[in-house]
C-alpha cells in the first residue's frame, strides 16, 4: 500500500487498513476496531504512546517556526509573542490528538504491516 494512501486515511480519521471505518467514536473515545473491517486499533499495551512523539514533534516544529517567524516578521514583543505560542503549546496538542493516533497508525502500518496470513483471513472475511 502506498505511503499516500495512507496519509490520506489518516487525514480523514479512517481505518489504516480499509479506509472505510471511523477511527474515533467521539472526541477523544476510539473504537476497539474497525466498525467496517475489524482491524483491531491498538495492537498492543501502550500501542498509542508512539503517537505523543508524533504529537510533540509536530507542535515543536510548529511552535519554533511560528516564533522564528514572528521575531523576524512581526513588531510583536517577545512577551505577546511567548505567551500567544504557550497557548498555542497548550491548544494545538489537544486538537491534534486524533491526527497524531492515527498519523502514529499509518507509520505503524507501512513500516510494520500485519502478518500476511492476518491479512488473508482479514481479506477472506470481508
Ligand atoms: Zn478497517
Amino acid at each position: 500500500m502506498s505511503l499516500w494512501k495512507l496519509i490520506g486515511r489518516a487525514a480523514r480519521l479512517r481505518c489504516p487498513r480499509c479506509g472505510r471505518g471511523k477511527l474515533f467514536a467521539g472526541a477523544l473515545r476510539m473504537h476497539p476496531n474497525c466498525p467496517a473491517c475489524g482491524l483491531r486499533y491498538e495492537r498492543e499495551p501502550g500501542y498509542f504512546l508512539g503517537s505523543i512523539y508524533f504529537n510533540y514533534g509536530v507542535t515543536a516544529l510548529l511552535v519554533t517556526a511560528a516564533y522564528v517567524a514572528g521575531f523576524a516578521l512581526t513588531d510583536l514583543s517577545p512577551r505577546v509573542l511567548l505567551w500567544s505560542l504557550a497557548v498555542f503549546c497548550v491548544v494545538f496538542p489537544l486538537w491534534f490528538f486524533r491526527y497524531a493516533r492515527a498519523i502514529w497508525m499509518v507509520w505503524d502500518h507501512f513500516v510494520d504491516p500485519p502478518p500476511a496470513e492476518a491479512r488473508d483471513t482479514e481479506q477472506r472475511d470481508r
